[in-house]
């Protein structure tokens, strides 16, 4: 079982490194970013519980990320292994990740951290929200993002590093060399 969370800022390059390695290693992905936006896009209850965090560039509450996260993953069957992006956020997900993993006989194999400086994220960010109209990527809310993840998510840098999962990737380069960086850290597990 190949089990890994994919880590960074936003526009740090998770979910376009996530495509590469569900292509390579044919894992499950789970972007929680893409639940929640399908859930809004759908019109659900929960999508629009999720806006109104989303919008404001704050993180869903735990408890209900937490039981999101589980229902996707008791619906891979068969599966050769799974890479979180976007989840973990906070510590307690982290917890909670251990633990549903355990239940099932499982760890995560390691742990990506795509480190990025903060100007080149903010630029990527600008960029793709013109391209895409992804509503939360504007300055305002990026600023916001940002702030969230360097006080929630960023101490988990030290809680992977605990627990002996952490590998550092330089963030910064071509889709290709960060690509293979990544594979020769997953290849060495
Ligand atoms: P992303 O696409 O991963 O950048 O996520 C977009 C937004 O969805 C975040 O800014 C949060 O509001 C919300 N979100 C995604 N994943 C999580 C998570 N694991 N915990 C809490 N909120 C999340």
């Amino acid at each position: 079982m190949l089990n890994i969370v994919i880590f960074g800022a936003p526009g740090s390059g998770k979910g376009t490194q996530s495509e590469r390695i569900v292509e390579k290693y044919g894992i499950n992905h789970i972007s929680t970013g893409d639940v929640l936006r399908a859930e809004i896009k759908n019109g659900t209850e929960l999508g629009k519980t999720a806006k109104g965090y989303i919008d404001q560039g704050q993180l869903i509450p735990d408890s209900l990320m937490i039981d999101i996260l589980a229902g996707v993953l008791d619906s891979f069957k068969d599966s050769k292994g799974v890479i979180f992006d976007g989840f973990p956020r906070t510590i307690a997900q982290a917890g909670a990740l251990k633990q549903m993993l355990a239940e099932r006989g499982q760890e995560v194999s390691v742990m990506l951290d795509l480190d990025v400086p903060e100007d080149e994220l903010m630029t990527r960010l600008i960029k793709r929200g013109q391209e895409t109209g992804r509503t939360d990527d504007n300055e305002e809310t990026i600023k916001k993002r940002l702030v969230v993840y360097h006080s929630q998510t960023a101490p988990l840098i030290d809680w992977y590093k605990s627990e002996g999962k952490y590998q550092h990737i330089q963030g910064v380069g071509t889709m290709e060399g960060i690509f293979a960086d990544i594979v020769a850290a997953i290849e060495k597990l």
